[in-house]
């Protein structure tokens, strides 16, 4: 066996790396499997198994120079002893995973994560994260997720954090630090991330995943690039191209897209990995005739690794003999590839922290498990709370009942590592809290409900004092492909809503699901109605609290909630069309409007309730004029007029009264959160800048135009208070696009 080293520490010696590699080990380097596929490869070397149609050879997996996959430590360590084994250069394998929310201790969806309004937490999460699955032997999550989403049909919002451009990229920020720390080299049990899918992936035509989007320039850099941007801007590694169309041709060959601005515009010169098999989905797109037409569009268009798709391995060698591609686009791709590992100290250390006595203590540790209770305790949002119905009184007789009284998905989608076996049940978890006497929990199918559960359910729920309905999607239907056109509650959850209703009991509904759901039959049924998404590992523990009253729900939606799937895609930050419906001049017909349901969505962004009240005083503005170099403060009192402390989200949005293009109706642009005891006032202030007016013109260049503005204040989008002022004297900011 050879020695490990391969002291390729600086950019010269990685050069001179380079010039020793032959062109096939060269394009080894451009490549991805999935090792837990490894293992079914037959006598004659043939891989059986998933991998099996792509006619790739065991010869041609044990050389790819980098791995996708799971398994722990013990495993990390044998597959890149295997690897540097067979490899002449000693150059390590790159091991990367969907790490989305969580390794082993599954925190909230990031949908959830996202209501919690809270960055420290966010990051945190991922630094969890990130230290799990180091141990575990991985080098590079396939995470943040910052496509922005405005259609709750499409299954992979539980994977964004909504519809906020600027939300959106602020937590892409605290996941990046969360993952890669200050610095990935440096600081211990950190990973690299991967910001994906560039781009507009979340804008698939009818919320049907991989399907086309067709979008102008102008709306895509204005809503849907920012938050991709945020994420480089700190510092991601990697960027992992879309499935879909944009401007008609598939992300992963399009040059336009990542030539242009990814690589020249924003000066990105991390490794960009494109997405599992899109390489050669060109050729059903009817972009690419084969396999060595997609090899030659993706390297031109950018792509470094090929992930699992055989394009590049089979014909990327003889396009570059032949002439057609030039080696060069190999060559920077491999160099790019090299200075990653290279970062992250896999030239030393191949193994990294992969360690399976320190897996076994990181993984699920006290520390990582508090954490989880705390991120699942903040991201639950209080949809609804009449007569006080929530919380719970411990010695009121209890009903549970529904497809989540007793079950074990709650980790949601993309789970990673976590198990189901180590996440407690919400029957379990009221019953530590009230007692099991005070408890009767009867679960049924999410789809299907046999009689003897309803009948058994229903009698429950007649002996109870209180129900409490658990109700919710599946976890297969949210996540990649898991998209519905139907985005009520599934099954016969909304009849078993009715029955119980019929009983006149006092009702709380606890929804456990991936996505904006159209709560009809919900909302308007139960006395109170509590969004708990799927909180993870220790979501049982944390949603038990909640509805005995030992914490308050302070989350907050970042998704509207439709009112219903008509509607949708609907979102806060919309443009008013030249028939508002507030136009008194208009006959009532004509205006832009459904005629059978209304525009606005159930549940407005930025919405949630708590167990206390909170009163906001009259908003004011320091002046009625902003200049450019200078700043407004926009203050407003906020008092806990209830009978606990309790915490608030005070939101800040701008309305642009007249831009060179239309402007939203708001957009937000900051937001305080603050805790208050019982009674307690707090003075909130923002301050206003012109740089927060900047916005794409119609020839993409960035900038504020001087004119009128409305700033507003208030809980959530919908509810707010306006106040006037100008922007004074010219344009600012910069002419460049961004
Ligand atoms: C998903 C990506 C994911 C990749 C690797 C794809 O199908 O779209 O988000 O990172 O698989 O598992």
């Amino acid at each position: 066996m050879k020695a490990w080293r391969n002291d390729a520490v600086n950019d010269m010696e990685l050069q001179r790396l380079l010039s020793m590699m032959t062109l096939e080990e060269k394009v080894d380097q451009l490549l991805q499997l999935a090792p837990a596929f490894f293992e079914g490869a037959n006598s004659a070397g043939q891989i059986t198994g998933p991998l099996e149609g792509l006619g790739i050879t065991e010869a041609t997996v044990r050389r790819a120079g980098s791995a996708l996959g799971l398994g722990g430590a013990e495993e990390a360590i044998a597959i890149q002893d295997a690897h540097l084994r067979h490899n002449r250069l000693n150059i390590p394998l790159l091991i990367m995973a969907d790490v989305i929310h969580g390794y082993r201790t599954i925190f909230p969806v990031p949908l959830a994560i996202g209501s919690s309004w809270d960055m420290e937490l966010a990051g945190r999460t991922a630094a969890i994260a990130a230290k799990e699955a180091a141990a575990a032997g991985i080098h590079v999550t396939f995470s943040p997720m910052a496509d922005l989403t405005r259609d709750p049909r499409w299954g992979r919002v539980m994977e964004s954090t909504g519809e906020d451009p600027w939300l959106n990229g602020e937590y892409a920020r605290a996941f990046v630090r969360g993952y890669q720390g200050k610095d990935v080299a440096k600081e211990p049990y950190k990973i690299a991330a991967c910001i994906k899918h560039f781009a507009a992936y979340g804008a698939a035509e009818g919320g049907r995943d991989y399907n086309t989007v067709d979008m102008s320039e102008w709306m895509r850099r204005e809503y849907y690039m920012p938050s991709y941007r945020a994420a480089l801007d700190e510092g991601c590694e990697m960027v992992m191209t879309a499935f879909n169309t944009v401007d008609g041709i598939p992300a992963t060959g399009n040059r336009k897209l990542m030539r242009d601005l990814l690589r020249e515009e924003w000066g990105f010169n991390g490794v960009l990995i494109s997405d599992w098999g899109a390489v050669k989905e060109m050729i059903p797109h009817g972009v690419a005739e084969n396999e060595r037409e997609c090899a030659r569009k993706a390297i031109e268009a950018g792509v470094d690794i090929e992930m699992m798709s055989p394009c590049y391995p089979h014909h990327l060698q003889e396009l570059v003999e032949s002439g057609e591609v030039d080696v060069k686009l190999v060559d920077e791709a491999v160099m790019r590839i090299l200075r990653l590992k290279r970062k992250l100290g896999l030239f030393q250390k191949p193994h990294r922290y992969a360690d399976p006595a320190a897996e076994q203590d990181i993984l699920l540790c006290a520390e990582h498990l508090d954490a989880a209770h705390e991120a699942a305790l903040r991201s639950c949002v209080l949809l609804k709370n009449e007569q006080n119905t929530l919380p719970l009184n411990k010695d009121m007789k209890t009903a549970l009942i529904g497809p989540f009284a007793v079950s074990d998905d709650l980790l949601g989608p993309w789970s990673c590592m976590g198990k189901r076996e180590e996440t407690a049940t919400l029957a379990e978890s009221m019953s530590l809290l009230a007692g099991s006497s005070a408890l009767t929990a009867v679960g049924c199918g999410v789809e299907s409900i046999t009689e003897k559960e309803l009948t058994d359910m229903l009698t429950a729920a007649r002996s109870a004092d209180v129900v409490v309905l658990a109700l919710g999607e599946a976890s297969e239907m949210s996540g990649e492909a898991g998209c519905r056109a139907d985005i009520r509650l599934p099954g016969c959850q909304l009849e078993l809503v009715q029955r119980v209703r019929e009983l006149g009991k006092p009702t709380v509904a606890v929804l456990f699901n991936g996505r904006p759901l159209d709560l009809h039959g919900v909302l308007d049924e139960a006395d109170s109605v509590l969004e708990a998404w799927y909180p993870g590992t220790k979501g049982a523990e944390a949603v038990a609290e909640l509805l005995y009253g030992e914490a308050n729900p302070s989350g907050r939606l970042t998704m509207s909630f439709p009112y219903s799937v008509g509607q949708v895609p609907v979102y806060y930050n919309a443009f008013n069309t030249g028939r508002p419906q507030s136009d008194p001049s208009a006959p009532v017909r004509y205006e832009s409007q459904y005629l059978d349901i209304p525009n606005e969505p159930l549940l407005p962004f930025g919405y949630g309730l708590g167990y206390t009240e909170f009163e906001y005083g009259q908003a004011v503005l320091s002046s009625d004029e902003l200049h450019a170099g200078s700043s407004l403060s926009a203050s407003v009192s906020v008092t806990n007029a209830g009978s606990r402390a309790g915490e608030e989200t005070v939101q800040l949005y701008v309305r642009d009264i007249s831009g060179e293009t239309v402007r939203p109706l708001r957009e937000l642009k900051a937001f305080r959160k603050i805790t208050l005891n019982a009674g307690e006032t707090k003075e909130i202030e923002f301050l206003l800048t012109e740089d927060m007016l900047r916005y794409h013109h119609s020839d993409l260049s960035y900038h504020s135009d001087s004119g009128a503005f409305i700033a507003m204040v208030g809980p959530n989008s919908r509810e707010v208070q306006e106040l006037p002022f100008q922007l004074i004297s010219g344009v600012y900011g910069t002419t460049t696009t961004t």
